[in-house]
């Protein structure tokens, strides 16, 4: 078990709790794209941390390869209006796309980006999210196949999620304190 950093105030998913949520994920995607061929694509930068544990926790083939846009406005809500800054490098044409994303909330982002995707005629187009925050009343836009665990409404931390480019690097998922913010 980590020393809980002094800004957190409660964590959500431990370090354990994050490893065994990924080899159950891991081992659902193998079974189904057992003789496909997967590509992995993750978007810059949280989900980079989920990325490198998830690929690992696969055991069939897996190219991967990386996204970075940048959403108009202050990160915290996503307007769903998207500017791609890193394209792919490989092209997903004919292939099976799997998008790895670290969390669901409104899923506009997401959506706006299979859309593109999508556009470049891949066999199949799924995500498979870490976190999903499918609050009651709440609809994403976006419906994944695969998830880690649902995630209540809070901001969180930690596993590759940041606050203003901070905390990225905790092993576990938190909430910070509120005296953080102000
Ligand atoms: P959506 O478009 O689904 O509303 O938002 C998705 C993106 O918003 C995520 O990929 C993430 O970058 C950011 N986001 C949403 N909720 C949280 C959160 O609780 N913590 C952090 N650090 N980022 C979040």
């Amino acid at each position: 078990m980590n020393a809980m950093h002094p800004d957190v105030e409660t964590v959500l998913f431990s370090e354990e709790d994050i490893a065994a949520m990924v080899k159950r994920m891991g081992e659902e995607i193998s079974r189904d794209y057992a003789g496909r061929d997967l590509v992995l694509i993750a978007v810059l930068r949280g989900a980079v941390v989920f990325m490198g544990d998830l690929m690992r926790a696969i055991d069939c083939p897996v190219a991967i390869d990386f996204m970075a846009v940048s959403s108009y406005g202050d990160g915290a809500k996503s307007s769903g209006i998207v500017r791609i800054i890193k394209d792919l490098d490989i092209d997903i044409k004919g292939r099976d796309v799997l998008i790895v994303e670290d969390i669901l909330d409104s899923g506009l982002t997401l959506k706006y980006l299979m859309k593109n995707l999508a556009s470049r005629k891949p066999a199949s187009l799924e995500v498979a999210t870490f976190l999903w925050k499918d609050v009651e009343g709440k609809q994403a836009a976006v419906n994944p196949k695969y998830v880690g665990t649902h995630c209540p409404d809070a901001f969180v931390v930690g596993y590759g999620l940041d606050y203003a480019e901070r905390y990225r690097n905790l092993p576990y998922v938190g909430v910070l304190k509120p005296e953080v913010y102000s």
